[in-house]
């Protein structure tokens, strides 16, 4: 039997490493002979291992426990709950009825993932390995096939081979504006320079979304197999992941991999014989969110103020310490192994002709089943919300199915959906084409009591409090903006408040130097032409 815990940051902020502990000791006072650890080199039979994993996914429900090969998925564990799993289920065999998940359409309980909704209707791949392995023993990694992708690359591919098969795949960056992740490693390998510098972009700072910080502290190798690909196809030697300071779990489970993988001899001065060296270093960001911008990124791995540079030159051309760089985010390079063990044609059979894949995404706010999600590009919104999400929830948590107004997608960056974008398929294309963006994945479910105005007035507060300060469009257009947002909610509007507003903002995305100032708008300018009749009823009853 294997049974894992969930120790991703919500399910362990719940209690899940007591729901652990008390495991192990209840289990050995029952007799049970429980591995803690996996030790592949054992051969004495066991009566099962005892692990953790990384973020299951279904936060709503943790701490989450499950039981292999039982198929049994325990919702909302607490130590109390242990003795009757270790008599019910690991020495009779039964699962306990009332720790299983309760489908609120049917009554009926949920054995395991199968039958349970929320799981059943995603396409969990990149986040697969994130609910299974633990992500504290590189050996489980290596077991389940990790780093075959990196040996082949390295083994048996050119860095052509490489950067064309990632082209054909069609994968683009999940970071944000969806760049083709194939054209930028083509325009790094070919620079004549001989060092260059492959870099993970882990500083996600959006709020609602904890995407990435999940990839990182469920799947770190994934990461690291992703970034060795990725020095293979462009000649780099030496790798930085930055990740955001206020994530210690995601810094400890990478620096843990890192060293992991340097004691086996993945990462070193020789790669897989080939003699080749790749190493990679981890870097705590200072909680700048503008340290998310790749120019600002490099600008604080080199120890300068974190502030963003006009483009070109791109860093795939000259980037850290002005080598050729390539700066992908956690999801994009966990998604690359993926593409080299299945090819590109595999990866392309899922998604959208413009948007291959999959795409992971953090569902929060007035939504029974909150959590971590991945689907194909191309699901609609009315699936992810009223499907995988279990539809819209009241003020008070009940179910409310008239209830949606909104979706904020891709955090202050991105723009909102509303009831007519519920049957849009969602991808780069189609979400840039009606002013949102696919960001880094956060959606924020919001239903009718919300204010919209109070939602573009949230996002304002927070990127003009994180605007750097370089360029006078952002640093002051924002302040501006926030003044008049607080004048209208605060019933000192005029008539003259929502042009004057509608105006600056057009003038801030024009004007802006980097993509925070470019689209710290998006949430004023799409509340405006989705709910403008909230911003009037604020300015004429002067509420
Ligand atoms: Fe700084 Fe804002 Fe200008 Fe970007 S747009 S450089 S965050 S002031």
């Amino acid at each position: 039997r294997r049974i894992v815990v969930c120790a991703g940051t919500g399910c362990m902020a719940n209690g899940a490493m007591k729901v652990l502990a008390a495991l192990r000791d209840e289990a050995g006072a029952h007799g049970l002979d429980l591995e803690t650890e996996l030790r592949f080199e054992e051969t004495r039979e066991r009566d099962g291992l005892l692990t953790r994993s990384g973020c299951q996914g279904f936060c709503q429900m943790g701490p989450l426990v499950s039981v292999e090969p039982d198929g049994i998925l325990y919702c909302k564990v607490r130590p109390a709950d242990v003795p009757e799993i270790v008599r019910e289920t690991l020495l009779g065999g039964k699962a306990v009825d009332r720790l299983l998940y309760r489908d609120p359409a049917t009554g009926d309980a949920c054995r395991g993932r199968e039958q349970i909704p929320f799981y059943a209707l995603q396409d969990r791949t990149v986040l697969k390995a994130c609910g299974t392995l633990d992500p504290e023993d590189v050996r489980e990694y290596v077991a389940h096939g990790g780093y075959q992708s990196a040996a082949k690359a390295f083994r048996q591919m050119t860095p052509e081979a490489v950067c064309k098969e990632i082209l054909e795949s069609g994968l683009r960056g999940r970071g944000g504006g969806g760049f083709p992740t194939g054209r930028k490693w083509e325009l790094a390998r070919i620079q004549a320079e001989p060092r260059k510098y492959i870099v993970c972009n882990g500083d996600e700072g959006d709020p609602g979304a904890f995407m990435d910080r999940s990839v990182m502290e469920g799947n770190p190798h994934a990461v690291l197999e992703g970034m060795m690909i990725a020095a293979r196809a462009v000649g780099a030697q030496e790798g930085y992941v930055y990740v955001r300071a206020e994530y210690p779990l995601a810094v400890a489970r990478v620096r843990r991999a890192v060293a992991d993988a340097e004691a086996l001899g993945l990462l070193g001065d020789d790669l897989f014989g080939t003699g080749l060296p790749f190493r990679v270093h981890v870097m705590e960001g200072a909680g700048a969110f503008v340290c998310g911008e790749e120019t600002a990124l490099l600008a604080s791995i080199e120890g300068q103020r974190g502030m963003p540079m006009p483009k070109p030159p791109f860093p795939a051309q000259s980037g850290l310490f002005g080598k050729p760089t390539i700066i992908n985010n956690v999801e994009t390079l966990a998604t690359v192994p993926l593409i080299l063990a299945r090819g590109a044609a595999a990866f392309k059979a899922v998604g959208t002709a413009g948007s291959p894949g999959t795409k992971t995404f953090a569902l929060t706010g007035h939504v029974a089943n909150t959590g971590l999600i991945e689907v194909p590009f191309g699901t609609t919104l009315r699936h992810i919300v009223h499907e995988v999400g279990g539809g819209v929830t009241a003020k008070d948590g009940s179910a409310d199915p008239a209830g949606f107004k909104a979706v904020q997608i891709g955090g202050p960056s991105g723009g909102c959906l509303t009831k007519a974008h519920l049957d849009l398929p969602m991808d780069f294309d189609n979400l840039t084409r009606i002013g949102a963006m696919v960001g880094s994945g956060g959606l924020v479910v919001m239903n009718q009591d919300t204010c919209m105005v109070q939602v573009a007035k949230f996002f304002m507060q927070f990127t003009q409090n994180e605007s750097c300060g370089k360029c006078v469009p952002c640093r002051e257009g924002t302040r501006q903006m926030l003044a008049l947002l607080e004048d209208i909610v605060e019933g000192r509007a005029t008539e003259e408040t929502l042009p004057l507003l509608e105006t600056l903002a057009r003038n801030v995305k024009l004007g802006a130097l980097c993509g925070l100032g470019k689209t710290a708008p998006n949430p004023v300018l799409s509340t405006l032409e989705h709910f403008r009749d909230e911003y009037e009823a604020h300015v004429t009853r002067k509420v």
